[in-house]
């Protein structure tokens, strides 16, 4: 079985003081269990300290976005080799937010999953439509074609090891969530895309999240998808009790 993963993206939200007191509150009860892995994406400037707030608890830290080069004149970036250096396990690639605003491409995002793995960050890499594209009937060939190019060049071993995050755009931040069976139905095709790309294997153990507007109420539907893996989670993330019933949900059979 799949071990499901709950990420919250706490996107440009929180101060230093918020950051660590929600770490606090929050660290110790995340269980150790089998069954879900939890993790928390801050801003850059707050990874070293909850890295550190968080050790030797089942709450992982990763960032949002990341440089692809090991170092270089890139001003205002963060590399990967920094990451790891800090102690972050996971890194946030392709969200539609950083598509949209800060020019990452198909290009752009598949060399950061390169990157990543070489640095043994474990990449969750997102994809999704436009309201435009849904309407027009393009999902499945965009949501395929975005899988396609980001694990360009990836081997086999590697990509099993990804997470892959199904966000439709027009479900991010306006309450708007795809229901459970048109989001199964995208996941479950991203998941035959990996096993056209590599084999039947690789397919079951990549773990395949959705995210937008995902919220206590609605992520125990969700998660009864069969090709739903857990979530990536952007308001509902950002208080302790709310992140912690994610948690929750997401450590029930
Ligand atoms: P919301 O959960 O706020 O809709 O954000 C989703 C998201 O973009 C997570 O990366």
């Amino acid at each position: 079985m799949r071990k499901r993963i709950i990420a919250g993206n706490w996107k440009m939200y929180k101060s230093l003081e918020e950051a660590k007191s929600f770490a606090n509150e929050v660290k110790d009860k995340v269980p150790f269990t089998e069954r879900v892995e939890a993790v928390i994406c801050p801003p850059a400037l707050y990874l070293s300290e909850l890295v550190q707030v968080t050790k030797g608890s089942a709450l992982g830290i990763g960032a949002q976005t990341m440089h692809d080069a090991k170092e270089g004149a890139f001003t205002g970036e963060i590399s990967p080799a920094m990451l790891v250096g800090i102690g972050a396990g996971y890194v946030v690639l392709g969200h539609s937010e950083r598509r949209q605003y800060f020019n990452e491409t198909d290009a752009s995002v598949n060399k950061k999953v390169h990157a990543a793995f070489e640095y043994q960050l474990t990449p969750i890499v997102c994809v999704g439509e436009s309201l435009e594209d849904r309407e027009s009937g393009k999902t499945v060939d965009l949501v395929a074609g975005q899988v396609k190019k980001a694990f360009e060049g990836i081997s086999p071993e590697l990509a099993a090891k990804a997470v892959i995050a199904y966000e439709p755009i027009w479900a991010i931040g306006t309450g708007k969530t795809a229901t459970a069976q048109d989001a199964n139905e995208v996941c479950g095709a991203i998941r035959t895309t990996i096993g056209e790309l590599y084999t039947e294997n690789v397919a079951d153990e990549i773990r395949i999240q959705y995210g937008g507007s995902v919220k206590p109420d609605n992520i125990e539907e969700l998660l009864t998808m069969e090709h739903i893996d857990g979530a990536l989670v952007g308001g509902a993330s950002l208080e302790p009790a709310s992140f912690l019933k994610l948690i929750e949900a997401g450590a029930h059979e």
